[in-house]
Formats: structure tokens, sequence, C-alpha cells
């Protein structure tokens, strides 16, 4: 019997098969290690996440659920996927979930389209005051598809209750979306359940940003005010790029078939293990210990930034990140994160609450800290990167100051290496 030769092409390392591409994973390995990534939607996901999203599960196809797939060859597959069901489950407390999303925004879209038809309205937090894209925006499908009221925060910089009960009872929403992407406090989910309740709505919570601490305890629990929660698996759980659904089981058994057939072919198996391997991490103690780091850290950078001068919107943090408005520093979101990206610190423009600039410009950066902690960081670093921050926007156009910065910036990164391999 023949046998596949050592030279068969599946043997060749990816160096050798295309050096551009080995090249760029080496640059960007280079960058993450030598970059204080602020960026609070970006983690640093885990070895063992990383190696089984390179597992031969990118191979399978899927179509359907374990134990009514479309192909065969898929016990294995099936094993998979119903662990990561049962893992997510026990990790939230959640009823059912569908792990399939390939993103956030496929997850919000599969909860839209099951429960809203066109011209329905959907209530969800202004984009202006953190509301995500899919919560709304006139230029992404849920601002076309659908009516939208929108509810935010008032001149304290809280949400106003009141005014969201107000809007929710005079446009009547068939779906109200709490979480949002750019809002640091915690969101009262008991009272909008009950503004969901009075007017016949559903109550859906995009707990995207806050995936990981709600896992450790960290911040307040959607899931028993919800009939559906969405989530992104990347950021602060802290898994593989990717989406899911949780909720109670009527709701997720018809979005099972939004999800698919509705809306997606095959599932990424591989991903669905790496989601698996993340909420077996996020279950064990070290992850409590890190998601409440995560958030001393951000209250801690939240004050040294206040201390330096800056105005963080409404005063403070109870998340892994902060709004900060940057007008005390006579600076604009624009050229501060690229002042910052010089020296060798990654964050993004924000607007803030009533922001005069456009969202190209805008008058904040948002900052957070669940990268920085996966490193290893800790209080002490938060106050120096504080300065640091400071020190950038007081001179973000002297040259020396800024490269002077990103050298200490680049020392600091080299003690708490990320250890790729
Ligand atoms: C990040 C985010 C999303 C979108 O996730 P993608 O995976 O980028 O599609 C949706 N909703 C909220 C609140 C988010 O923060």
């Amino acid at each position: 019997m023949a046998t596949a030769p050592q030279t068969h092409p599946h043997r060749h390392p990816l160096a050798e098969v295309d050096p551009t591409i080995a090249s760029l994973i080496a640059q960007e390995e280079r960058r993450q290690e030598d970059n204080l990534e602020l960026i609070a939607s970006e983690n640093i996901a885990s070895l063992a996440v990383r190696q089984t999203m390179a597992s031969v599960f990118t191979d399978k196809y899927a179509e359907g659920y374990p134990g009514k797939r479309y192909y065969g060859g898929c016990e294995i597959v099936d094993q998979v996927e119903s662990l990561c069901i049962e893992r997510v489950c026990q990790l939230y407390g959640a009823e059912a979930a569908n792990v399939q999303p390939h993103s956030g925004a496929s997850a919000n879209m599969a909860v839209y389209f099951t429960f809203l038809q066109p011209g329905d309205t959907l209530m969800a937090m202004n984009l202006a005051h953190g509301g995500h894209l899919t919560h709304g925006s006139p230029v992404n499908f849920s601002g076309q598809l659908y009516n939208v009221a929108a509810y935010g925060v008032d001149e304290t910089e809280f949400i106003n209750y009141d005014e969201m009960h107000r809007i929710a009872v005079e446009t009547k929403p068939k779906i109200i979306v709490s979480g949002a992407t750019a809002y640091s406090r915690t969101f009262d989910f008991p009272r909008i359940r009950q503004i969901a309740d009075e007017v016949g709505a559903i109550h859906m919570c995009d707990m995207s940003h806050y995936s990981g601490l709600i896992a450790a305890g960290e911040y307040s629990s959607p899931i028993p005010h919800c009939q559906v929660v969405t989530s992104t698996t990347h950021k602060s759980i802290r898994g593989p790029r990717g989406g899911m659904i949780l909720g109670e089981a009527e709701y997720i058994k018809k979005i099972n078939k939004t999800v698919f057939p509705g809306l997606q072919g095959g599932p990424l198996e591989h991903v669905i293990a790496g989601k698996a391997v993340a909420f077996l991490e996020a279950s064990k103690p070290e992850f409590k210990t890190y998601a409440a780091q995560v958030k001393k850290n951000a209250a801690t950078l939240s004050e040294s930034l206040i201390h330096e001068g800056f105005r963080i919107v409404s005063g403070g943090t109870d998340s892994h990140m902060m709004l900060v408005d940057l007008q005390p520093f006579g600076v604009n979101g624009k050229i501060a994160q690229q002042a910052l990206e010089d020296a060798n610190i990654t964050t993004n423009k924000n607007s803030i609450p009533n922001d005069p600039e456009s969202p190209f410009v805008t008058s904040g950066i948002r900052l957070g800290t669940p990268a920085v902690t996966t490193r290893g960081m800790n209080e002490a670093e938060m106050k120096q990167i504080a300065a640091w921050i400071a020190t950038v926007l007081r001179n973000h156009s002297d040259e020396g100051t800024i490269s002077k910065v990103k050298a200490e910036v680049t020392g600091l990164c080299r003690s708490f290496p990320i250890h790729f391999v």
C-alpha cells in the first residue's frame, strides 16, 4: 500500500509555504509584546485557546446542531459543541445557549431576526452615549430595518431610567437592549426588565464588553433578568474571536433556527472548541482573581488620570473601561490616539456624551484594562501609565518627549512578556 511521502505538501511549515504571512505573524507578535494595549474590547487569548483554534476541527462541516447534523462524521464535534454549551450555561447560570454565532454582530442579528419584523421598534442605548453599531446605527442593518428608539444618559452621565421608561411607554419597542460598548457603569437589569415587561418587550442584554467580569461575579449578571443575552467571546472573557447567545430555553429554541439555517452555514467548530476552553479557564479561581484585578486596575487608572487633570465621564468606572474627556487638555480624540500610538500606547478615540466634535475627531478616548491585566500588570503600572498618558498629551507635538515615553513603555512591556509560546 502506498504511503504519503514525507514531502507531502501538507507537511510543510508556514515559514516555508508562505514566508510573507509568517513574517507578518512574527511582526504582530512583536507589536503586541511592545505595546500597551488599552483598547477596552481587546484581550490576549491563552496559548490553549489559540492552539485549539489551530486544530483540525477547522476541517469539519457540521451544519445543524449536536445530534441533528446534515453531515456524517460529526460524533466528535458533537461532543465539543455540547461540552461548550454545557460549560457556558454552567458558567453564567443560563438555561440554554447557542455558541455558533461567528461574531457579536451576528449574535445580535440572530436575535433581532427571530423576534422583530422590519419596521418594528428596537430600543437600545444611544450610540453617542455608548451604544454599539448593532444597537440601531443608521449605517448598520439594525438602524435600516427597524424603527429605533434610543435611551441614554442625562447630565449626570449615568443612564436615566425614568426617561427610559417614558420612551418605552411612548414607543412600545418589541426588544429593549441593555449593554453597551462605551458605558463604564453598571446597568440596572431588574429595572430594565420591569420596563420591558410593562410594555411587552423582550429584555435582551448585549453583555459583550462585560462578559468576563460577569462570569467572575465582578459585574452584576443580566442572566436572571433577561429572556436573551448576547455576547462576544473575545473581549473581557478572553476567548477566541466569536459570538454566543444565552437565554431561556424556549427563546434559544427559536433563535437556533435563525442562526442555522436562517443566517449561517457550517459552524466554526475549531472556534467553538476554543470557546469551550475559554469557558473552562473562566470557571477557575485564577480567572476570578484576574477579573477582580481588571476592575481594580481600571479604578486605579481612572483615579490616577483624574489626579493628572483629566475628567473621566461620570466621574469613574464600575467596570474594566472608562471614557476620558480630553477637553481640559485642549486636545481632541484623533490627535490623542495618534500621539499615544506613537508612544506605543494603543487606545481608541471615542465620542463622549454631548460631544461637540464629530465621531471622526471626538473629544475623548476609551481605555480598558483587560489586556494589560492579562500580562500581569497591577496598580503600580496603572499609575505609571496614567503619568505617561498625561506626559504625551501635554506634549503631543514634541517628538522628543514622545520617543522618550515610547522607550519607557517598551521597557515596561518587556518586563511583562506575553509568552506567546
Ligand atoms: C464588540 C461588540 C459587538 C460586536 O462584536 P463583533 O464580534 O465585533 O461583531 C456587539 N455589541 C457590543 C456591545 C460590543 O461591544
